[in-house]
Protein backbone atom coordinates (compact mmCIF):
# COMPACT_ATOMS: atom_id res chain seq x y z
CA UNK A 1 0.00 0.00 0.00
CA UNK A 2 1.19 3.47 -0.87
CA UNK A 3 0.46 6.25 1.07
CA UNK A 4 0.67 9.71 0.30
CA UNK A 5 1.27 12.08 3.50
CA UNK A 6 0.34 16.06 2.35
CA UNK A 7 -0.81 19.40 3.38
CA UNK A 8 -1.39 22.19 1.31
CA UNK A 9 0.73 24.07 2.90
CA UNK A 10 4.26 23.99 5.30
CA UNK A 11 4.46 23.43 8.74
CA UNK A 12 0.99 21.54 9.67
CA UNK A 13 2.90 18.95 10.84
CA UNK A 14 3.26 16.52 7.63
CA UNK A 15 6.62 15.00 8.17
CA UNK A 16 5.40 14.82 11.80
CA UNK A 17 3.20 12.02 10.75
CA UNK A 18 5.08 10.37 8.28
CA UNK A 19 7.75 9.71 10.15
CA UNK A 20 5.95 8.50 13.26
CA UNK A 21 3.10 6.72 11.25
CA UNK A 22 6.23 4.89 9.94
CA UNK A 23 7.89 4.14 12.78
CA UNK A 24 4.27 2.51 14.55
CA UNK A 25 4.78 0.09 11.98
CA UNK A 26 6.63 -3.55 12.35
CA UNK A 27 8.34 -2.71 8.35
CA UNK A 28 7.50 0.30 6.33
CA UNK A 29 9.59 2.32 3.75
CA UNK A 30 9.73 6.27 3.83
CA UNK A 31 10.32 8.74 0.30
CA UNK A 32 10.56 11.49 1.10
CA UNK A 33 9.49 13.99 -1.51
CA UNK A 34 9.87 17.15 -0.40
CA UNK A 35 13.53 17.48 -2.67
CA UNK A 36 13.83 21.29 -2.12
CA UNK A 37 14.15 20.97 1.44
CA UNK A 38 13.97 17.00 2.88
CA UNK A 39 13.80 16.67 6.56
CA UNK A 40 13.06 12.73 7.32
CA UNK A 41 16.48 11.74 7.30
CA UNK A 42 16.67 14.18 10.61
CA UNK A 43 14.46 12.66 12.27
CA UNK A 44 15.11 8.86 11.22
CA UNK A 45 19.09 9.42 11.34
CA UNK A 46 19.42 6.82 8.77
CA UNK A 47 22.49 4.63 8.04
CA UNK A 48 23.18 5.86 4.68
CA UNK A 49 24.11 2.81 2.11
CA UNK A 50 24.38 4.70 -1.04
CA UNK A 51 23.99 8.58 -2.73
CA UNK A 52 23.20 8.52 -6.55
CA UNK A 53 23.77 11.19 -8.47
CA UNK A 54 20.72 12.55 -10.34
CA UNK A 55 21.67 14.32 -13.97
CA UNK A 56 19.33 15.42 -16.58
CA UNK A 57 20.45 16.27 -20.24
CA UNK A 58 20.93 19.69 -20.90
CA UNK A 59 21.89 21.47 -24.43
CA UNK A 60 25.25 21.45 -25.79
CA UNK A 61 25.76 23.89 -28.87
CA UNK A 62 27.97 22.90 -31.62
CA UNK A 63 29.76 25.82 -32.94
CA UNK A 64 31.32 24.39 -36.16
CA UNK A 65 27.70 23.41 -37.39
CA UNK A 66 25.64 26.35 -35.65
CA UNK A 67 24.76 29.31 -38.15
CA UNK A 68 22.80 31.10 -35.58
CA UNK A 69 19.71 31.24 -36.94
CA UNK A 70 18.03 31.53 -33.58
CA UNK A 71 15.41 28.64 -34.30
CA UNK A 72 16.49 26.77 -30.73
CA UNK A 73 15.81 30.24 -28.81
CA UNK A 74 13.03 31.01 -30.37
CA UNK A 75 11.36 27.32 -29.58
CA UNK A 76 12.50 27.21 -25.86
CA UNK A 77 9.81 28.21 -23.44
CA UNK A 78 12.16 28.48 -20.52
CA UNK A 79 14.26 30.92 -22.43
CA UNK A 80 17.35 29.02 -21.52
CA UNK A 81 19.23 29.86 -25.16
CA UNK A 82 20.07 33.13 -26.32
CA UNK A 83 21.10 33.53 -30.11
CA UNK A 84 22.29 37.20 -31.14
CA UNK A 85 24.78 37.46 -33.88
CA UNK A 86 27.61 34.50 -33.78
CA UNK A 87 26.96 34.04 -30.10
CA UNK A 88 24.80 31.39 -29.02
CA UNK A 89 24.32 30.76 -24.84
CA UNK A 90 23.05 28.09 -22.90
CA UNK A 91 21.36 29.12 -19.12
CA UNK A 92 21.29 24.83 -18.60
CA UNK A 93 20.01 26.48 -15.04
CA UNK A 94 16.98 27.31 -16.43
CA UNK A 95 16.69 24.12 -19.01
CA UNK A 96 14.14 21.48 -18.19
CA UNK A 97 15.44 19.17 -20.33
CA UNK A 98 12.04 18.76 -22.63
CA UNK A 99 14.78 18.07 -25.51
CA UNK A 100 12.81 20.24 -27.71
CA UNK A 101 15.83 22.38 -29.04
CA UNK A 102 17.48 19.75 -30.84
CA UNK A 103 14.61 18.55 -32.66
CA UNK A 104 14.27 21.99 -34.15
CA UNK A 105 17.67 22.64 -34.89
CA UNK A 106 17.82 22.69 -38.72
CA UNK A 107 21.57 22.05 -39.25
CA UNK A 108 21.51 19.25 -35.83
CA UNK A 109 24.14 21.30 -34.31
CA UNK A 110 22.62 20.76 -30.83
CA UNK A 111 24.10 17.76 -28.73
CA UNK A 112 23.02 16.91 -24.74
CA UNK A 113 25.51 16.50 -22.19
CA UNK A 114 24.24 14.95 -18.49
CA UNK A 115 24.09 17.75 -15.90
CA UNK A 116 23.88 17.32 -12.06
CA UNK A 117 20.79 18.52 -10.52
CA UNK A 118 20.95 16.87 -7.52
CA UNK A 119 21.37 13.63 -5.46
CA UNK A 120 19.26 10.18 -4.41
CA UNK A 121 19.98 8.87 -0.79
CA UNK A 122 19.02 5.16 -0.09
CA UNK A 123 19.50 4.05 3.66
CA UNK A 124 18.02 2.33 6.47
CA UNK A 125 17.02 3.28 10.65
CA UNK A 126 16.03 -0.21 12.32
CA UNK A 127 12.90 -1.55 10.37
CA UNK A 128 12.61 1.47 8.19
CA UNK A 129 13.82 1.88 4.47
CA UNK A 130 14.75 5.79 3.33
CA UNK A 131 14.78 7.58 0.28
CA UNK A 132 15.35 11.27 0.22
CA UNK A 133 16.45 13.26 -2.79
CA UNK A 134 17.99 16.36 -2.65
CA UNK A 135 17.99 18.92 -5.21
CA UNK A 136 20.62 21.74 -5.70
CA UNK A 137 19.64 24.46 -4.93
CA UNK A 138 18.14 26.88 -7.57
CA UNK A 139 17.25 24.02 -9.47
CA UNK A 140 13.66 24.32 -11.65
CA UNK A 141 13.38 20.57 -11.63
CA UNK A 142 11.71 19.08 -8.43
CA UNK A 143 9.63 17.21 -10.35
CA UNK A 144 11.85 15.17 -12.62
CA UNK A 145 14.05 14.40 -9.31
CA UNK A 146 10.70 13.51 -7.52
CA UNK A 147 10.02 11.05 -10.14
CA UNK A 148 13.19 9.28 -10.03
CA UNK A 149 13.32 8.95 -6.52
CA UNK A 150 9.69 7.00 -6.75
CA UNK A 151 11.27 4.65 -8.83
CA UNK A 152 13.12 3.38 -5.54
CA UNK A 153 9.62 2.24 -4.62
CA UNK A 154 9.65 -1.15 -2.78
CA UNK A 155 5.46 -1.95 -2.81
CA UNK A 156 7.07 -4.76 -1.26
CA UNK A 157 6.49 -2.72 2.08
CA UNK A 158 4.00 -0.21 3.78
CA UNK A 159 5.51 2.83 1.61
CA UNK A 160 4.68 6.16 2.82
CA UNK A 161 5.38 9.30 0.70
CA UNK A 162 6.08 12.69 2.61
CA UNK A 163 5.02 15.33 -0.01
CA UNK A 164 6.11 18.68 -0.48
CA UNK A 165 4.43 21.65 0.35
CA UNK A 166 1.83 23.17 -1.53
CA UNK A 167 -0.45 21.50 -4.20
CA UNK A 168 1.44 22.53 -7.31
CA UNK A 169 2.93 20.01 -9.51
CA UNK A 170 5.48 18.79 -6.97
CA UNK A 171 2.89 17.56 -5.11
CA UNK A 172 0.95 15.99 -7.93
CA UNK A 173 3.81 14.00 -9.15
CA UNK A 174 4.14 12.75 -5.19
CA UNK A 175 0.87 11.65 -4.85
CA UNK A 176 0.01 10.15 -7.96
CA UNK A 177 -0.36 6.53 -8.04
CA UNK A 178 -1.11 6.59 -4.64
CA UNK A 179 -3.25 4.46 -2.88
CA UNK A 180 -4.67 6.78 -0.28
CA UNK A 181 -3.40 10.72 0.54
CA UNK A 182 -3.44 11.80 4.19
CA UNK A 183 -4.07 15.46 4.20
CA UNK A 184 -2.42 16.80 7.21
CA UNK A 185 -3.76 20.34 8.09
CA UNK A 186 -4.13 23.00 11.36
CA UNK A 187 -7.62 24.02 12.69
CA UNK A 188 -7.75 27.45 11.29
CA UNK A 189 -8.42 29.57 8.61
CA UNK A 190 -4.90 29.08 6.64
CA UNK A 191 -4.90 25.26 6.89
CA UNK A 192 -8.30 25.21 6.27
CA UNK A 193 -7.76 27.59 3.08
CA UNK A 194 -5.03 24.85 1.72
CA UNK A 195 -6.87 22.03 2.96
CA UNK A 196 -9.50 23.31 0.53
CA UNK A 197 -6.92 23.62 -2.47
CA UNK A 198 -5.18 20.06 -1.63
CA UNK A 199 -8.68 18.03 -1.55
CA UNK A 200 -9.71 19.84 -5.59
CA UNK A 201 -6.43 18.32 -6.80
CA UNK A 202 -6.65 14.85 -4.97
CA UNK A 203 -9.97 14.91 -6.05
CA UNK A 204 -9.15 15.25 -9.53
CA UNK A 205 -6.61 12.76 -8.99
CA UNK A 206 -9.34 9.76 -7.60
CA UNK A 207 -7.25 9.42 -5.02
CA UNK A 208 -8.87 8.33 -1.88
CA UNK A 209 -8.45 10.80 1.12
CA UNK A 210 -8.56 11.09 4.62
CA UNK A 211 -7.79 14.19 6.83
CA UNK A 212 -5.52 14.34 10.07
CA UNK A 213 -5.94 17.24 12.40
CA UNK A 214 -2.62 18.49 14.29
CA UNK A 215 -2.38 20.98 16.57
CA UNK A 216 -5.99 20.43 17.38
CA UNK A 217 -7.40 21.96 20.55
CA UNK A 218 -6.27 25.46 18.93
CA UNK A 219 -8.16 27.70 16.15
CA UNK A 220 -12.01 27.09 15.09
CA UNK A 221 -14.06 24.75 13.67
CA UNK A 222 -14.11 25.47 10.19
CA UNK A 223 -11.60 22.61 9.44
CA UNK A 224 -14.02 20.15 10.77
CA UNK A 225 -17.15 21.69 9.61
CA UNK A 226 -15.39 21.22 5.51
CA UNK A 227 -14.87 17.77 6.70
CA UNK A 228 -18.08 16.94 7.31
CA UNK A 229 -19.66 19.10 4.64
CA UNK A 230 -17.53 17.01 2.16
CA UNK A 231 -17.73 13.29 3.77
CA UNK A 232 -13.98 13.27 4.52
CA UNK A 233 -13.27 10.99 7.75
CA UNK A 234 -11.25 12.93 10.12
CA UNK A 235 -8.90 9.88 10.73
CA UNK A 236 -6.67 11.32 13.69
CA UNK A 237 -6.45 14.62 16.00
CA UNK A 238 -3.02 15.35 17.77
CA UNK A 239 -3.41 17.91 20.05
CA UNK A 240 -1.67 20.96 20.49
CA UNK A 241 0.93 19.38 23.18
CA UNK A 242 3.82 21.12 24.98
CA UNK A 243 5.45 17.74 25.14
CA UNK A 244 5.55 16.86 21.45
CA UNK A 245 6.64 20.36 20.42
CA UNK A 246 9.52 19.78 22.43
CA UNK A 247 10.08 16.55 21.15
CA UNK A 248 9.78 17.59 17.14
CA UNK A 249 12.58 20.74 18.19
CA UNK A 250 15.22 18.34 19.38
CA UNK A 251 14.41 15.98 15.99
CA UNK A 252 12.80 12.95 18.40
CA UNK A 253 9.80 11.41 17.01
CA UNK A 254 7.43 11.54 19.54
CA UNK A 255 6.66 8.23 19.46
CA UNK A 256 9.23 7.13 20.72
CA UNK A 257 9.03 9.18 24.16
CA UNK A 258 5.31 8.71 24.34
CA UNK A 259 4.73 4.87 23.30
CA UNK A 260 1.10 5.29 23.92
CA UNK A 261 0.91 6.60 20.13
CA UNK A 262 2.30 3.70 18.13
CA UNK A 263 -1.09 1.97 19.52
CA UNK A 264 -3.00 4.92 17.61
CA UNK A 265 -0.59 5.20 14.57
CA UNK A 266 -0.72 1.61 14.01
CA UNK A 267 -4.70 1.99 13.96
CA UNK A 268 -4.34 5.10 11.71
CA UNK A 269 -2.86 2.67 8.77
CA UNK A 270 -5.75 0.36 9.68
CA UNK A 271 -8.15 2.83 9.50
CA UNK A 272 -6.41 4.17 5.83
CA UNK A 273 -6.71 0.46 4.51
CA UNK A 274 -10.16 0.59 5.46
CA UNK A 275 -10.82 3.79 3.82
CA UNK A 276 -8.82 2.36 0.79
CA UNK A 277 -10.59 -0.74 0.26
CA UNK A 278 -14.45 1.02 1.05
S1 LIG B 1 18.73 26.22 -34.00
FE1 LIG B 1 20.71 25.17 -34.27
S2 LIG B 1 21.72 26.30 -35.86
FE2 LIG B 1 20.08 27.60 -35.14
S3 LIG B 1 21.00 28.87 -33.54
FE3 LIG B 1 20.17 27.08 -32.52
S4 LIG B 1 21.85 25.64 -32.42
FE4 LIG B 1 22.41 27.17 -33.94
S1 LIG C 1 15.97 21.16 -23.71
FE1 LIG C 1 14.01 22.24 -23.73
S2 LIG C 1 14.13 23.53 -21.92
FE2 LIG C 1 16.21 22.90 -22.34
S3 LIG C 1 17.05 24.51 -23.59
FE3 LIG C 1 16.23 22.96 -24.99
S4 LIG C 1 14.14 23.68 -25.44
FE4 LIG C 1 14.85 24.78 -23.62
Amino acid sequence: MIISVASGKGGTGKTLVAVNLALSLDKAQIIDCDVEEPNVHLFLKPDIASILSFKLPVPKILEEKCDYCGECARFCQYHALFVVDNTALVFSELCHSCGGCSIVCPRKAIMEEPREIGRIMKGSAGPIDLVYGELNIGEPSAVSLIAAIKKHINIEDTVILDAPPGAACPFVETIQGSDFCLLVTEPTPFGLHDLEIAVKVVKELSIPMGVVVNFAGIGDKGVFKFCNQHNLPIMMEIPFDRRIAELYSKGIPFVEEMPEWKLRFKQLAGLIEGERDA
